[in-house]
């Protein structure tokens, strides 16, 4: 008689859940091992002053089409909102709103009859960021840092903090001296240069643990609180996972989809199992500020702030906002009143609303681990190890995107190809065992 082939999926974020779920959907059974309380990994809810908020807003773009089929496929498209159409509010404390809109021009002309109406760029500004535009989509193998690159194309200061700042810091999640000019240009090449509809943005109107929820319930076993430690081996292949507790539990096949340097700890000797530069990833952290108003203060449902300590709010329900701080290393560690008042500030200088408003509570929220830096350099590792029933997934491998939703999604969906197609292998590599009786089955499978 033949067993479901058993798999030890480690880390409860998005790309262990997507891993995981592809594997379920090819017959295979998954045990998810997550060593906190909760679903979702960086992408998750929990309870802040009797509320439950997100650990920070979360947004899409239209153009993260393996995040947008997860949510469908998950039930959940009636709870995400997306735009008809790329448009921003864009605040600042010196001008009224002002909006940067497409039009239905095909890319990358729907950008054009914006910029000619946005007032935060002068009429030379608006011709450089056109022609750095156009650069940008020429550049394949651009070289350095993104400042550098914008220096290069004569960027002036007020483009940098009107246009390319807003957009590209909160995306990148770092400041832009710090990152490639290869991932600055990728980021504005997907979101504005190939299809008008790419940067429509979008995000899911309900608790961000839905997700993680609706993704884990397809699974066999979901065991919070269980840090794995180390991986059991048989030579080149595992066959189990060691558990915090001094346990463990048997598998025929691993997907790792942790940190780099929690893969690092559970590896032991990560170059040997064939995953090298682990200790080139330096992290960025994330703020978020939420603020409960006795009344609706923004006046839409998010807006980019310029000038200020906070890049982006959202008013999730009326009254209550949630201020995104990205590339906030010299703010994780303020204590909580001090970031409350920022946010209370940063919101009554571009909001005559919110500066009447009386402010009821509230809590800040701070990730000082959010996302990796891509910094010119950083060697990402794809999926496949040295061992053929071992595979990775993270928003931090190698799938081409920043550190966000959709390079998780995306590197969950490859860690469990990799895995369906090395399992051909084991079946010609194994004979008689138990291992190789699951392996022909998840060759079938596949
Ligand atoms: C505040 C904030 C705002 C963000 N905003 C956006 C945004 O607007 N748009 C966007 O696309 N992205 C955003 N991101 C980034 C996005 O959330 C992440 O890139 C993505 O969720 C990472 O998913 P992951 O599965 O790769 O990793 P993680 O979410 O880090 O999941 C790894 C999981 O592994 C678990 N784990 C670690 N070690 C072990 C172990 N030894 N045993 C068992 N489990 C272990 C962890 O507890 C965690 O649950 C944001 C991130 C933060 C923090």
């Amino acid at each position: 008689m033949t067993r479901q082939p058993r798999v030890a999926v480690v880390g409860a974020g998005l790309a262990g859940l997507t891993a995981g779920l592809a594997l379920a959907k090819r017959g295979w059974r998954v045990d998810l091992y997550e060593r906190s309380r909760l679903l979702g990994g960086k992408a998750t809810s929990f309870e802040v002053e009797g509320h439950e908020v997100d650990c920070g807003q979360h947004v899409v773009l239209a153009c993260c089409t393996a995040t947008l089929d997860l949510i469908e496929e998950l039930g959940l498209s009636d709870s995400l909102y997306i735009q008809p159409r790329f448009e921003v509010t864009v605040l600042s404390s010196t001008r009224p709103p002002a909006r940067l809109r497409a039009s239905s021009w095909p890319a990358p002309l729907h950008l054009m009859a914006g910029f000619a109406r946005y007032p935060h760029l002068s009429a030379l500004d608006r011709i450089q960021v056109g022609r750095a535009l156009v650069a940008a989509r020429g550049d394949v193998t651009p070289q350095g840092e993104m400042a550098a690159w914008l220096r290069r194309h004569h960027q002036s200061p007020r483009a940098l903090r009107a246009f390319w700042e807003p957009f590209l810091v909160p995306a990148l999640n770092a400041p832009l001296d710090r990152v490639s000019a290869a991932m600055g240009l990728f980021v504005i090449r997907t979101a504005f240069l190939g299809d008008r509809d790419a940067a429509r943005i979008a995000y899911l109107t309900v608790p961000l643990a839905r997700l993680a929820e609706a993704a884990a319930a397809r699974l066999d076993g979901v065991h919070l609180r269980q840090a794995v430690v180390g991986l059991h081996r048989d030579g080149d292949r595992v066959t189990g996972v060691k558990l915090s507790g001094g346990t463990g539990a048997a598998c025929d096949a691993c997907v790792i989809a942790v940190p780099p340097s929690r893969l690092s700890a559970i590896l032991g000797d990560a170059p040997a199992c064939g995953v090298d530069g682990l200790d080139a990833f330096a992290a960025m952290p994330i703020v978020d500020v939420h603020l409960w108003y006795d009344r609706p203060v923004l006046g839409c449902d998010f807006a980019a702030l310029l000038d200020s300590p906070v890049q982006w709010v959202f008013e999730k329900t009326p009254g209550y906002v949630c201020c995104s701080l990205s590339a906030a290393d010299d703010l994780v560690q303020r204590p909580e009143r001090e970031l409350v008042e920022l946010g209370r500030t940063a919101l009554a200088a571009v909001l005559p609303q919110a500066a009447r408003a009386q402010l009821l509570r509230g809590a800040a929220t701070r990730d000082p681990d959010a996302t990796f830096i891509p910094a010119p350099g950083v060697r990402r590792p794809g999926a496949t190890t040295a061992l053929p029933n071992l595979v990775i997934a993270g928003a931090w491998t190698d799938t081409g995107w920043p550190a966000t939703i959709e390079s998780a999604v995306r590197s969950g969906r490859t860690a469990a190809l990799t895995l369906f197609s090395n399992a051909a292998g084991w079946t010609t590599a194994t004979t008689g065992t138990g291992s190789a009786g699951a392996a022909l089955e998840v060759a079938r499978a596949v």
